[in-house]
């Protein structure tokens, strides 16, 4: 694969591997958790990119997927439910030059930040969103989410859900995500493929990721996905094609899709369009920027 972006000042003079992205913490997920598959492929990801750690920040919101920043070596914010999106586009519209990746569950990216969700994809932030869909609060020990299917027994809905679940998918490509995808963490190759496309396009790119709660979600779980996953690209799929992107999306049962389903290419972001932000460089490196000592006084006031 190609890769076209250029990482102005990210690219390490060494090659790296994916052990130079693992945290300084070990992941505190169950066993067989799908979330392993979604960092192993990120470290795998972004080593294969060589992107220095230094130039990546990865946020996140609540949620088990969300203590991802921990097990990951880049820069790093655990924030607020649902506002990891609001922090991620800050921190990329004052220097644009880093990577930012945000990582967080389907509860608290599609329900407590949906509307974060939808206003970055609309303004086509350069950000990549992993969301790690296991279609159910898991960190709150098995309540029904914005994902979970019609009918789904949990301790909130001991009858089964009657709610219509969200379909990311389509919600991204209709808000005006330029990249949309799926990926599923129990083929890890194949997710790591899909991010490094989704980090190398300009723009807000979505991956939905099929990450099984092997704890609270057993209508779900591998052997659910192992016989229905089908990689999009098979089948002959136009990526620039939204009308088929949204049909392929809907597609939910025998048949799910992983891979790109949708992309923009040229489509210019909020911070190329913007004159304050796109003529002078980062706002980060300006003359004007704080000191490192009024830096360190707001960081010590908020600790
Ligand atoms: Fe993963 Fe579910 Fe355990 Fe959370 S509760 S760590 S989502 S398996
Ligand atoms: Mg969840």
């Amino acid at each position: 694969m190609t890769i076209t972006k250029e990482f102005s000042g990210g690219s390490s003079p060494i090659q790296l591997t994916p052990k130079d992205f693992k945290g300084l913490a070990d992941p505190d997920w169950c066993a067989g958790c799908g979330d392993f598959g979604v960092l192993n492929a990120l470290q795998r990801s972004c080593a294969e990119m060589n992107i220095s750690p230094h130039s990546i920040l990865t946020v996140s919101g609540i949620g088990c997927s969300s203590n991802f920043p921990g097990y990951f070596n880049s820069y790093g914010m655990h924030t607020l439910h649902g506002r990891s999106l609001a922090v991620a586009a800050g921190a990329k519209l004052a220097n644009h030059e880093l990577t930012v990746i945000v990582t967080g569950g389907d509860g608290d990216g599609y329900g407590i930040g949906g509307n974060h969700f939808t206003h970055t994809a609309r303004r086509n932030i350069d950000i990549t969103y992993l969301v790690m869909n296991n279609q159910i609060y898991g960190l709150t020990t098995g309540q029904i989410s914005p994902t979970s299917s019609v009918g789904m027994r949990t301790k909130s809905t001991p009858f089964g859900s009657v709610e219509t679940p969200l379909n990311p998918l389509t919600s991204a490509i209709m808000n005006g995500a330029t990249f949309v995808a799926r990926g599923y963490s129990g083929d890890p190759r194949h997710l790591s493929d899909i991010m490094k496309q989704a980090i190398s396009h300009t723009g807000f790119s979505l991956i939905d990721i099929l990450s099984p709660c092997v704890t609270f979600n057993h209508d779900n779980d591998h052997s659910f996905f192992k016989q229905r996953v089908h990689k999009l690209e098979e089948e002959g799929h136009d990526t620039s094609d939204w009308k088929a992107a949204c049909e392929s999306a809907m597609q939910w049962g025998d048949k799910i899709y992983t891979g790109v389903f949708y992309q923009r290419e040229g489509a210019l972001t909020l911070e190329q369009q913007e004159p304050v932000l796109r003529d002078d460089g980062p706002l980060s490196g300006r003359a004007g920027s704080l000191t490192e000592d009024q830096g360190s006084k707001i960081i010590n006031a908020l600790m």
